[in-house]
């Protein structure tokens, strides 16, 4: 298998066609797995936004102003209410604030980003980006599109790339069912093969100025394995998420 970036992709503006960008400067082959910045993704559907469009209510002046004392850091309640806007849950207030999005992941901010955002306060993530990576596809000639954003995690410090949208592929390889080496059967492993590949990405795509914002993974293969396309938890199934709320609201 083997990665390598698009080369040569401008400044991403409202409107551009990426699937066209991308087509014209790499020669796809069908079983490609083209995997695209949620960063671009946004950029291209318009999703920028200013502070000022996010007047802040009551309870983003309060979140703001704790999170301002908590950290010496001011924050602005504008930015709160844009998180709250993009949220249908607040997972932890404190010491920033981690939300699920309306497309389900769950992140800091809401995953609004600040770097990379030219002429505008913020970028937000893609409404549905699933739906994104569909419409990409539809103008590929490459067969599977991943979404992908850098995200932090808990228990680890670092950063690494997730799947937060996909298309023309399952997001997970289930190998319940099948045997380890020594013919034991695998009872519980389902694979985010989304994720890892989003993470995979994320290593060639960058962080910073590098402007390689489109990763083409050549030679993955699916193998003989079942497939899940389940990826974001429901909280009812997510027990850290559980022990967290318990903890929090004490
Ligand atoms: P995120 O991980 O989706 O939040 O995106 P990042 O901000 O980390 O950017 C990922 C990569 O895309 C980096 O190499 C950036 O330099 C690059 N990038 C971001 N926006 C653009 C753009 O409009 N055009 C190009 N060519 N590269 C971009
Ligand atoms: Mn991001
Ligand atoms: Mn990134
Ligand atoms: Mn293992």
């Amino acid at each position: 298998m083997e990665l390598f970036p698009v080369p040569d992709v401008p400044e991403i503006r409202e409107g551009d066609d990426l699937a066209a960008l991308v087509s014209e400067r790499v020669d796809l082959r069908p079983d490609d797995v083209v995997c695209v910045a949620s960063t671009v993704v946004s950029k291209a559907e318009g999703r920028f936004a200013d502070l000022e469009a996010f007047p802040a209510g009551p309870r983003a002046r309060e979140l703001a102003a704790r999170l301002s004392d908590l950290t010496g850091d001011e924050k602005d309640p504008r930015f709160a209410q844009a998180v709250l806007e993009e949220s249908v849950d607040l997972v932890m207030d404190e010491p920033f604030l981690l939300t699920e999005t309306r497309f389900g992941h769950v992140g800091v901010n809401a995953g609004i980003d600040r770097s990379n955002v030219p002429d505008h306060d913020l970028l937000l993530l893609p409404k549905r980006p699933s739906e994104s990576a569909e419409r990409i596809r539809e103008g590929l000639a490459a067969d599977r599109v991943i979404v992908t954003d850098t995200c932090g995690r808990p228990f680890r410090h670092g950063q690494r790339g997730v799947a937060i949208g996909w298309a023309g592929m399952s997001a997970s390889r289930d190998w319940r069912g099948e045997s380890d080496r020594d013919g034991r059967e695998l009872g519980v492993t389902v694979e985010s093969v989304v994720d890892e590949l989003a993470a995979a990405a994320n290593l060639v795509q960058g962080e910073g100025a590098d402007g390689t914002p489109v990763v083409v993974v050549r030679g993955f293969e699916w193998g003989d394995h079942g497939e899940s396309d389940a990826h974001f938890r429901d909280v009812d199934g997510d027990f850290v998420r559980q022990a967290l709320r318990e903890w929090s609201y004490d």
